[in-house]
């Protein structure tokens, strides 16, 4: 496909300027750009070429987008509607705060939504993407034991199975990882935990569920050894989708929790789009979150500032329209509404993992609202591998799972469902796994060659990770 440059033809115009009505105004020499290249295009030649490119990619809009840890459930479109209000929409992020009350309402009721469902007792929606809370929380938990004096606390423990911006987000707060050790079952190695645990511990990043789809069934008794050393328990909520309106991580034993809307709440994301995520912390924390806090008082919503905190961690007030989109669709589910989605969400991922467990062993127990698959054995037995397996799925209309993560397990294969798949949706996808897997068996370059029906098979991802190409 050509790209709109290519299709550019000199002097082609799409729009139709209203003749000239004011006095014309000439720049400066100087303030004139000259060399600018843009395409010349009509209007229906514009539409034709981004509807084209549209449909040669994959979203959650076109169908099952079963991406592991990603949480790719269907985003209503009334969150857009209530995204899009002028209102809001057009609100000025330097207005005074008196002139913007209902924005700060939103901010303040959507904070205190999240302190119920997480249980904990003051939020920031600053920080715009998951990765960005992890940050946030970790200079928090710096803040918080530098302003008791207990600077020798060094150390953030991190169980393997942890994604990567844990390490990434504790690293880059000046933190040293310490790894911890899975058990067979893939909860924390507990005899592990208690040898590395200790006065230079400064916190726990624990991911419940895990990233294997398992509810960590000690977390209690983690929390216990690692508040007794000292340490504070942060909780990765990217998996919160799983249990919210079950549990809470305020009752597990935690203090600190990052949420993504983006995943959980139902704002679209993926492509590099917008997305939030929240800090959540009790009550000893709240001073160190970041400024400014939106705060009541008899006169309405104000902006506050605290002396701890750890300021500003982004411009303005984090990505408002995200937090609009979640505020929709709490107050759309209500209470018991997210309970179902959540537990709708598990029993999605049981259902699917115990269809395709006939022609694919999966692991012991029940899982959570994702689980992981091992290609080893296929791999071994037909030399298909898990990527292979991936690009089949696309040429059967299915977006592919999070693959080779986590990364204790080999050629991995991690699906989540979530809630708004349908039955007949997750029927199709085992027969579709079926189908792969029945073709390994017996025409496995079929597979090594997919995907047959895209515009590019297979690029080189990791080329294209280091050395992207992002203009004509
Ligand atoms: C997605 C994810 C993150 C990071 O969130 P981003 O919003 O992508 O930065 C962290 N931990 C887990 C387990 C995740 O799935």
């Amino acid at each position: 496909m050509k790209t709109v440059f290519e299709k550019s033809v000199k002097g082609r115009c799409g729009v139709m300027p209203a003749a000239l009505d004011v006095e014309r105004y000439d720049f400066d020499a100087d303030r004139l750009r000259d060399g600018l290249v843009l395409p010349e295009l009509s209007e229906p030649e514009v539409a034709a070429h981004y509807t084209a490119l549209s449909k040669r990619t994959f979203g959650v809009d076109d169908g099952f987008y079963p991406l592991g840890s990603c949480t790719m459930k269907y985003n209503p479109k009334l969150n857009e509607e209530i995204a899009a209000l002028p209102g809001f929409r057009d609100a000025h992020p330097l207005a005074r705060a008196d002139k913007m009350q209902g924005s700060l309402a939103v901010i303040d009721t959507l904070s205190a939504y999240l302190a119920g469902i997480t249980g904990m007792d003051a939020v920031s929606l600053q920080p715009c993407a998951g990765a960005h809370g992890e940050f946030t929380a970790m200079l928090m938990v710096h803040a918080y034991h530098r302003s008791r004096g207990d600077e020798g606390r060094t150390k953030v423990l991190i169980p393997d199975s942890a994604h990567g911006t844990n390490p990434a987000s504790a690293a880059m707060a000046g933190f040293e990882v310490v790894t911890l050790a899975s058990a067979p079952d893939g909860s924390i190695d507990l005899a592990d935990l208690r040898l590395k645990v200790g006065e230079d511990t400064a916190a726990l990043m624990l991911t419940n569920p895990s990233t294997l789809g398992k509810f960590e069934k000690h977390v209690l008794e983690v929390a216990d050894i690692v508040h007794e050393a000292g340490g504070l328990m942060y909780y990765d909520g990217a998996n919160l989708n799983a249990v919210m309106g079950v549990v809470r991580p305020g009752d597990m034993g935690f203090d600190l929790v990052h949420l993504n809307l983006h995943k959980t709440f139902s704002a679209p994301h993926g492509g590099g789009g917008p997305g939030a995520g929240p800090v959540c912390c009790k009550a000893e924390l709240a001073a160190f979150l970041p400024d400014p806090q939106v705060v009541r008082d008899k006169k309405g919503f104000r902006f506050g500032r605290s002396d701890w905190s750890v300021g500003r961690v982004s411009a303005f007030y984090g990505n408002f329209g995200v937090c609009l989109k979640a505020l929709a669709y709490i107050v759309t589910l209500g209470g018991k509404g997210l309970r179902a989605a959540a537990e709708t969400a598990v029993l999605n991922a049981n259902y699917l993992r115990e269809k395709i467990s006939y022609f694919y062993p999966v692991g012991e127990g029940r899982c959570m609202h994702e689980f992981v698959l091992s290609m080893r054995k296929l791999r071994d037995e037909t030399g298909v591998t898990a990527l292979d397996v991936a690009k089949g799925l696309i040429d059967r209309g299915i977006h592919p799972p999070t693959m080779y993560f986590p990364l204790i397990v080999e050629d991995a294969l991690m699906f989540e469902p979530t809630e708004t798949a349908s039955k007949e949706t997750l029927d199709a996808a085992a027969a579709a796994l079926k189908e792969i897997v029945d073709l390994a068996y017996t025409d496995p370059a079929a597979l090594h060659s997919a995907p047959h029906n895209t515009p590019v098979g297979r690029p080189d991802e990791a080329g294209a990770a280091r050395n992207p190409v992002v203009k004509g």
